[in-house]
């Protein structure tokens, strides 16, 4: 790859990680001591208070001082475990990086936001492209890079297997033409991981191929689109003959879609626990302003506290499926159609706590200019697409009604 320089994963490492003086193989063999050295650390650390309470006017700034976060959790050593040693972590499971997200939101700190795609991203690397993963993956999680996920087409979302976005061998490279759409973090990720089409227009799920790029690769072009909150973390990517080294495949040429059906596996699984863990926090942060607005002689509307429990509840019901299904990915079983489950609950969580805010919030939510509001109103915006990203509910509920359950199918 001409772009592109690969990072020796041990040649940032301070001359020792500062774990609170703890022996990382204590902290990757015994997750109860990881878990509380990691609170007394996140408690007691006074650089992480500018990242507490924190909000930004756009996306790029956001993403940008997320990636710093992530740089002071990657010196300390926090965010490496649960990857592998080869690929800049310090050993561990899935287990460890849930914990993580926990600790992060239980502690009143944002989950930075390159870690979405790094769950959906990191582990396909991992498994299929391990050469690839030594290479950038350490990057990654230092913040100095993410990477965005072309999947989606103008014509190919639900009907993944239908995209037309195609790479052209050629000696030993493949040269790309088309698009994708809906890239999250597209617009400032370094790296790209597509699915390609390199078998026939017909081939369907079996003529794809997974390819890792690098996004300022001649002939890629990268539009951000603007979303109704204001912000623009999605983006529109363009091939026009671009060439990639063909050593850059993920997984074998024409196998595209089994890495497809590997990364899903995080993708909603993982995703769900962080989500969990974010509600929560975000589920304190509202509690408080309301016990704020109370207290001034503001008035609720009327089953608020009932709506409150409920979403409370609903939080704890994904957060106890998630753990399952964490537990699962660490002892490496394969999650299918069950993840459907985990996606589905993750999005009643997030429109049921955004919809109470708005309603708890009331006038000032709409006409707030605080920056407090401003982020709950565009997470709000935000949560509207829970029934669309990474599938939508309604394509989950048929998984989970012909795939889990086992339901006849409905009569045309
Ligand atoms: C915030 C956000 C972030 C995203 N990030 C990424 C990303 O990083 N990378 C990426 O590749 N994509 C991304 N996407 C795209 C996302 O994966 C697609 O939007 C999703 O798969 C749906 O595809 P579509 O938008 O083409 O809708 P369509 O597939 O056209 O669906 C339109 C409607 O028809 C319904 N429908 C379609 N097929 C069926 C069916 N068989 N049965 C019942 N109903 C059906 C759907 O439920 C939906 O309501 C993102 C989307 C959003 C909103």
């Amino acid at each position: 790859m001409t772009t592109t320089t690969a990072t020796d994963p041990t040649a940032t490492d301070p001359a020792g990680i500062d774990l609170a003086g703890i022996d990382p193989a204590v902290l990757r063999d015994d997750l109860d001591a990881y878990a509380r050295a990691l609170r007394a650390w996140l408690a007691s650390e006074p650089v992480l208070d500018q990242w507490r309470g924190r909000h930004y006017p756009n996306t790029e700034e956001r993403i940008a001082d997320h990636g710093r976060f992530m740089g002071v959790l990657f010196r300390a050593g926090w965010n490496r475990y649960g990857w592998p040693e080869s690929a800049g972590g310090l050993g561990g499971d899935e287990r460890h990086r849930a914990i993580f997200y926990d600790a992060l939101s239980a502690a009143g700190l944002p989950i930075p936001a390159p870690h979405l795609m790094l769950e959906t991203l990191g582990p396909p690397v991992v498994h299929f492209a391990p050469e690839l993963a030594t290479a950038y993956l350490p990057a990654y999680l230092r913040g100095d890079e993410w990477w965005g996920q072309g999947f989606s087409e103008p014509e190919a979302g639900s009907d993944l297997a239908s995209l037309r976005c195609r790479a052209r061998r050629e000696g030993d490279t493949y040269i790309l033409s088309g698009s994708k759409l809906w890239t999250s973090h597209g617009a400032t990720s370094s790296r790209l991981v597509c699915l390609v089409r390199t078998g026939t227009p017909e081939s369907r799920h079996r003529g794809l191929s997974m390819i890792f790029l690098d996004a300022d690769t001649p002939g890629v072009t990268i539009r951000p689109i603007a979303l109704a909150s204001g912000e623009n973390e999605l983006a529109e990517v363009f091939f026009d003959d671009a060439v990639v080294p063909a050593s850059n495949l993920v997984g074998a040429e024409g196998k595209g879609w089994a890495v497809a059906m590997y990364l899903l596996q995080w993708e909603r699984a993982m995703y769900a626990w962080i989500c969990a863990a974010d509600a929560l926090r975000r589920l304190r942060d509202l509690r408080g302003q309301v016990a704020t607005r109370l207290a001034a002689g503001a008035r609720l509307p009327d089953g608020s506290a009932a709506r409150l429990g409920t979403v409370y509840e609903q939080i704890i019901a994904l957060r106890s499926r998630s753990a399952a299904t964490v537990r699962r990915l660490a002892a490496g079983d394969t999650v299918g159609p069950e993840a459907s489950v985990d996606k589905v609950l993750l999005a009643t969580v997030e429109i049921a706590l955004f919809d109470l805010a708005r309603d708890l919030l009331g006038t000032e939510f709409v006409l707030g200019a605080t920056d407090e509001v401003a982020a709950w109103r565009n997470e709000w915006w935000f949560s509207r697409s829970a029934t669309i990203l990474g599938g939508s509910a309604e394509v989950q509920r048929t998984i989970i009604a012909d795939h889990v359950l086992g339901l006849p199918k409905e009569a045309k």
